[in-house]
């Protein structure tokens, strides 16, 4: 066999693509300029400064006081995962709150660690009542209640104000995935009450995946450590005898990634240095900006591209009072080759939009905003850009109206 042509593959030189689905999102320039510093050692006591740093700058971010506030190494299901292997034992009975295919997630992964799965659902495209929940927990008695916040399958937003008081009522813990909201929506931790939040970086945060941050209650902090093996004072985490309740994963184990982010600095992976040089960056963005004006632009470039949507004669889709300020579906309209207007969007303006799952699969089309990619001349350019296809493909619609349309709703909101 000959050796493999190292000129072959080019370096890498991907299209300048403006991705405007429900995520990943362009990434802020000033992270990718971060990801290429200069790498540290782990115990470096520069590393580990940058590591303190994260952990207070992701504070405000999660809308929290928690001491356990941090990253995850890996995508957001990476800290969706180390969350409930670590609170979660088998037997335990957990309640879903699930309204989309994040939900439904959450029950997959639940199942492979053997809890008793119920659920309170609601269609997608609506969200599930507060009092609904309320009367699960009391019918159920679940240890942990596990919801998403925003769920980028149905663009709905799940009302969370209250939740924690419930939880801890009927003594519980609360777990929100906000991986898809974090950063472009309010994130209460403190103020709902919930136990653990985790997010990522590649929706409203506006950078690459590879890094979930997590915040954990010191409640939750103290039941995931009751299950460390512990012998006669010395962690024995290493030690596969099978002795005591263990956290039955080693990387995503919550309590050694905490002893890790410690002062105690007990060695678990290694730190992805660029992934955190991103995080630490995405929140330096976000803070810079302002949370406050953030959500607001978020708000404006939702309400923008919904009216420009309807503008053009089409339908947007779910619950019109729960909707995600990030993300926004719209049904495909009869006669339309949704996959071929995608391409078209994509071949001719160099912009992708999103497709869907499941139950909505070939019925709608989502379109985000989010991050670095919630402004108006990013919104405007796909309204734009979508009428064209449309009018291209065959369709007729209104001509000329979107555009305007999200220019008043922009300002309007
Ligand atoms: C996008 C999204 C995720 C994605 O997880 P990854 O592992 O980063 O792909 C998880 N949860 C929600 C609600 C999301 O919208």
């Amino acid at each position: 066999m000959s050796p493999l042509d190292p000129t072959l593959f080019g370096e890498i030189d991907p299209p300048q693509r403006l991705l405007m689905g429900p995520g990943p999102v362009n990434a802020h320039p000033r992270v990718l300029r971060a990801m290429s510093a200069d790498l540290l050692g782990q115990f470096d006591p520069e590393m580990t400064g940058f590591m303190n740093q994260v952990m207070a700058l992701y504070r405000p971010i999660f809308g929290t006081q928690n001491q356990w506030t941090m990253l995850i190494d890996g995508t957001a299901r990476a800290a969706i995962e180390a969350s409930l292997v670590s609170l979660v034992e088998p037997g335990d009975t957990v309640l879903v709150v699930n309204f989309g295919r994040f939900g439904l997630l959450l029950t997959e992964i639940l199942s492979r660690l053997g809890a008793r799965v119920e659920q309170v659902s609601a269609p997608w495209g609506e969200v599930v009542p507060l009092e609904v929940i309320a009367r699960a927990i009391e019918m159920h008695g679940p240890s942990v209640v596990a919801t998403v916040h925003g769920d980028t399958s149905t663009t709905m937003a799940q009302p969370l104000e209250g939740l924690g008081a419930l939880c801890k009522a009927a003594g519980a813990f609360a777990y929100v995935d906000a991986t898809a909201t974090l950063g472009g929506m309010e994130i209460a931790g403190d103020r709902w009450g919930v136990d653990v939040v985790t997010g990522g970086l590649q929706k409203c945060l506006g950078g690459p995946s590879g890094s979930a941050p997590i915040t954990i209650s010191d409640r939750a902090a103290q039941r995931i450590f009751s299950r460390r093996h512990v012998e006669q004072g010395i962690r024995r985490d290493d030690i596969a005898d099978g002795k005591g309740p263990r956290i039955p994963s080693n990387y995503f184990d919550l309590a050694m990634i905490m002893d890790y982010w410690s002062d105690k600095r007990l060695n678990h992976h290694t730190e992805a240095t660029s992934m955190l040089y991103a995080a630490r960056e995405c929140a330096r963005v976000a803070l810079g900006e302002g949370l406050e004006a953030r959500f607001a632009r978020h708000r404006k470039a939702g309400a923008a591209m919904t009216a420009g949507l309807r503008a053009m004669g089409l339908t947007v889709f779910g619950d019109d009072a729960h909707r995600m300020t990030n993300v926004t579906g719209v049904y495909i309209p009869e006669g339309v080759d949704g996959e071929a207007i995608r391409t078209m969007m994509r071949d001719h303006f160099e912009i992708e939009i999103g497709t869907a799952f499941g139950p909505l699969q070939g019925r709608i089309w989502r379109l985000g905003a989010m991050g670095y990619n919630a402004m108006r001349h990013k919104v405007l350019l796909t309204l734009g850009a979508l009428e064209a296809c449309l009018k291209t493909q065959g369709f007729s619609l209104p001509l000329g109206e979107a555009v305007p349309a999200a220019i008043a709703a922009w300002e309007a909101a």
